[in-house]
């Protein structure tokens, strides 16, 4: 798509959406140029599926960004994907969590981390089950190099956009459940939820961050 149409397409979403909620632009399959596009129009967060790519287009993109790692994160590329992101959006295991730390510590630098969580229980998509996010957000807590800011998920793809709102809606309720417990070194600060088709549901249900792609630059090719 031409910059100027993903400019406009940016500006529009950024009128419509809350100011309390934060736009990431999802840009698997989308060129520096595009990327750039959308962070002139006022987009400052950038989300990648892929270590390689962000590794790619991020040399390429000079406009000033936080980079999320979006997609799954393999143990065997977390000092790769150290070297490129400023967020892990995707944190499930332990054992990477584990990973992170020794990197972290050896570069004297933290990272800040949303705890994704398989709110609809889908065997093929990563993330811990709800029930399993509290105790796991507790032993993360301890590693003093990985700052956990927050959850987020990806339910089922959505008929229609309704077909969200409960898993949002238990989303946020994990979410402040898990504030309360006010848990040393852990801010819940942000909950990452909601995409082209159901984000207006996600900003309903609480989320303070939408991930979209579709929306601001079109189909993907
Ligand atoms: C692709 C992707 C998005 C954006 O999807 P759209 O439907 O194009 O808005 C958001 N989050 C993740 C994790 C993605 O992989």
């Amino acid at each position: 798509m031409l910059p100027g149409e993903i400019t406009r397409r940016c500006e529009e979403v950024l009128r419509r959406v809350p100011g309390h909620v934060t736009v990431l632009a999802a840009v698997k399959g989308r060129g520096p140029e595009e990327i750039r596009a959308a962070i002139r129009a006022g987009i400052h967060h950038v989300g990648e599926n892929y270590v390689q790519e962000a590794e790619r287009k991020r040399p390429l993109v000079p406009e000033p960004a936080s980079w999320h790692m979006i997609g799954r994160l393999q143990r065997n590329k977390a000092h790769r994907a150290l070297g490129v992101f400023d967020w892990l959006q995707t944190l499930d295991s332990l054992p990477l969590a584990q990973r992170l730390e020794r990197l972290l510590s050896q570069q004297e630098r933290d990272l800040p981390v949303l705890v994704q969580v398989n709110i609809g229980r889908e065997p093929q998509k990563a993330g811990l089950l709800p029930e399993d996010a509290p105790e796991f957000v507790r032993k993360v807590a301890g590693l003093p190099h990985l700052r956990v800011r927050g959850l987020m998920a990806i339910p089922p793809i959505p008929r229609r956009p309704e077909d969200s709102r409960p898993y949002f809606r238990e989303m946020r309720r994990l979410f402040e459940e898990l504030a309360a417990e006010k848990i040393p070194g852990v801010a819940m600060e942000v909950l990452s939820m909601g995409m082209s088709a159901d984000w207006e549901v996600a900003v309903d249900e609480g989320a303070t961050m939408v991930r979209l792609g579709t929306l601001l630059f079109g189909p993907r090719p």
